[in-house]
């Protein structure tokens, strides 16, 4: 019998620099972006996946540059429209690690129709919304994420409506992942969109970022709260449990969502990031394979789809 020795300790392949561009990055200095970016690098460097394997979806606004500054496979969108065709890169390669990212009012406010039915739908991938509560590319117009009455420096006058809460919708859309993370903390924004990334089902991932060249409300002394007080704070270090561990236990599901909604609205001297919700439940990846096994083996992409002949699917359409 030949044993072959069990290595515990791989040298790795990736770095954090195998996932960057070398190109111009335009963000303005002190951004948050910076840090999500950084955050989402290192997040790909933990995992060890090849960047050849990693797709990188945007939509407009500053966060839209994104996948210009990663390399990976990158698609800068359309405004709001990011979540579907997210679901379609999933579904053609569903081998793919897919990741969407845009702003609070490319997610929020514009694509709000598919930011609902993305959730319900529990298509294996992941959602990072860079939420700094502004329009940033377009100068500063307040967007869904600001509450009524707030005015920052580029508004004429303050909000006359109110903000959307993101995690309470998504916890009602049927996301199975909900974490909120804050973009000057990178190190544990990474830790979360890896768990996102390793999330089976659609991961919604709310950063808090600030903008320092629009939003002088958010900005990071004031994420850094009062003297002795600091204003965020890690749900995992407050012993929360986010996990639902008997998904088929309604009472269990409604208790966990109950809790994560309660932690939603908590907004002000106090602010939690970490997971707030999340459950194991059926994937429409796994509803695809069971209609069509062949997609076990293969994806889409990689199937041989020439010299097929449509016309019988034209004329069974009538
Ligand atoms: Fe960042 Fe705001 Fe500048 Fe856009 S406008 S790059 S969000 S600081
Ligand atoms: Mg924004």
């Amino acid at each position: 019998m030949i044993k072959m020795a069990v290595v515990n300790s791989q040298p790795l392949k990736f770095k954090v620099a195998d996932y960057k561009e070398d190109i111009w990055n335009d963000w303005c200095v002190g951004c948050g972006d910076f840090g999500i970016i950084a955050a989402i690098q290192i997040a790909l460097a933990n995992l060890q996946t090849p960047p050849h394997q990693v797709a990188v979806l945007s939509g407009i606004g500053c966060s839209g540059k994104t996948p210009h500054y990663i390399n990976a496979y990158g698609f800068h969108t359309l405004h709001g429209r990011v979540l579907p065709s997210a679901t379609g890169a999933k579904i053609a390669n569903h081998k793919m690690t897919v990741i969407a990212v845009g702003g609070d009012g490319d997610g929020y406010g514009i694509g709000a129709g598919y930011f609902l039915n993305t959730g319900r739908r529990n298509l294996d991938f992941t959602y990072i919304v860079y939420n700094n509560g502004v329009y940033g590319l377009t100068k500063g117009q307040s967007s869904p994420t600001l509450a009524r009455g707030l005015k920052t420096k580029s508004m004429p006058e303050a909000a006359i409506q109110d903000g959307v809460n993101p995690i309470a919708v998504a916890l009602g859309a049927g996301y199975t992942f909900i974490a909120r993370g804050y973009a000057l903390d990178p190190k544990h924004l990474a830790g979360l969109i890896q768990q996102a990334i390793e999330h089976r089902g659609t991961a919604l991932l709310d950063v808090l970022q600030t903008c320092p060249t629009y939003n002088d409300l958010y900005t990071k002394e004031w994420y850094s709260g009062d003297a002795g007080q600091k204003r965020i704070y890690k749900l995992e270090e407050t012993g929360y449990d986010p996990v639902v561990r008997d998904t088929s236990n309604l009472d269990e599901i409604v208790a966990k969502k109950s809790q994560a909604l309660m932690k939603s609205y908590e907004w002000g001297a106090r602010i939690p990031i970490g997971v707030y919700y999340q459950a194991h439940a059926p994937t429409y990846d796994d509803a695809l394979m069971e209609r069509t096994p062949a997609l076990r083996e293969k994806s889409l992409a990689e199937m041989q789809i020439d010299n097929r002949d449509v016309a019988p699917l034209f004329r069974a359409l009538g």
